[in-house]
């Protein structure tokens, strides 16, 4: 069993709410709160949950491009909370992002060469002949040409976007990458060319992915285990066969209803929730799902449930389920 690459233990992320003529914190947005799962060297963990659930501001305070409010994040044996600004930067280049939109990550001014070359430069790596070098590689390694190099952003497709996306992020030969909805802006017929690149790309390099999306098809394609996030908090996790088949918690039982099943024989009956997801700056208390679960009783509107595993590495917070 492989080891440990990541562990996020009680990872918050609040904003403050200011208000009044002197701007006093009158609240906070719980945007990630009390969340704890560990990544594998090597494994795919997928994250998902509806826009607003806290899954992109988790993995950006895991990779603390955001602060954390709280909680402990080891990578690779580091407390990488307890770093220096410093000792982070120097830090980052084992653990990249990649956003959902590349248009927008990549500076429209400069070229593909220099939008590569960057991380390199930032760090200090290699001459200038051997900087240019690796970007001709890396850009063959996601399935484009050297001659691209001299290209600007706004010359390419989406899907090649972010194929530059994430040549950008591999420059640095990272061990883990954040992918935080990486396939969420392309066409569908592009998104599985996108996720094949990664996965074979995870085959050769090694590499340990937390892939975010709000789309369980994607993640179900790419994932070895997946957790479902609602309102701030992890709600479910399991590994990827065990979620599909046996989610155990209302919410993921709903979200995955909707997914349209490729065997008509084993379509679920379609779930629908009742109301809106509650604000975050004020979450219902006890169990958050409690507002809109159809099996809710007295105990889930006052006592949260503990996110505990109950069999097998199956984690779920839901008073229907002891370990
Ligand atoms: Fe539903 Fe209660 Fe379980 Fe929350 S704890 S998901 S409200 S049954």
């Amino acid at each position: 069993m492989a080891e440990d690459l990541l562990i996020v233990k009680n990872l918050k992320k609040y904003y403050p709410i200011t208000g009044g003529v002197f701007g006093k914190e009158i609240g906070v947005v719980k945007a990630v709160d009390d969340v704890s799962f560990t990544v594998k060297r090597g494994e795919t963990l997928g994250l998902v949950g509806e826009s607003g659930c806290g899954k992109s501001t988790t993995g950006r305070s895991l990779l603390r491009l955001i602060e954390p409010t709280a909680g402990e994040v080891t990578f690779d044996g580091v407390n990488i909370t307890a770093l220096t600004a410093d000792e982070m930067r120097r830090m980052r280049r084992h653990m990249q992002i990649v956003f959902q939109d590349p248009f927008a990550s990549l500076n429209p001014r400069h070229n593909i060469e220099k939008i590569l070359e960057e991380p390199l430069v930032v760090h200090g790596i290699g001459t200038p002949a051997e900087r240019k070098k690796r970007v001709r590689e890396m850009l063959e390694v996601v399935g484009l040409s050297s001659y691209h190099a001299q290209r600007y952003p706004h010359q390419f497709s989406g899907g090649q976007r972010q194929r530059i996306g994430i040549a950008r992020a591999l420059m640095l030969n990272p061990k883990l990458i954040v992918a935080d909805e990486p396939v969420s802006a392309l066409d569908v017929s592009i998104q599985s060319q996108v996720l094949n690149l990664m996965q074979d790309l995870q085959r050769e390099l090694g590499l340990t992915y937390l892939f975010i999306a709000h789309d369980l098809s994607v993640v179900r394609h790419i994932s070895d285990r997946v957790g479902v996030m609602y309102l701030g908090r992890l709600v479910e996790l399991a590994d990827s066969e065990t979620l599909y088949a046996h989610p155990l918690h209302p919410y993921t039982r709903a979200l995955l209803s909707a997914v349209p099943s490729p065997d008509p024989d084993a379509a679920r009956e379609r779930i629908i929730l009742q109301g809106d997801v509650p604000s975050p700056a004020n979450p219902p208390g006890g169990c958050t799902f409690h507002t809109r679960c159809p099996h809710v009783t007295e105990e889930c509107r006052s006592v949260r449930p503990a996110f505990q595993d109950v069999g097998g590495g199956h984690f779920i917070a839901c008073h229907l389920y002891k370990a």
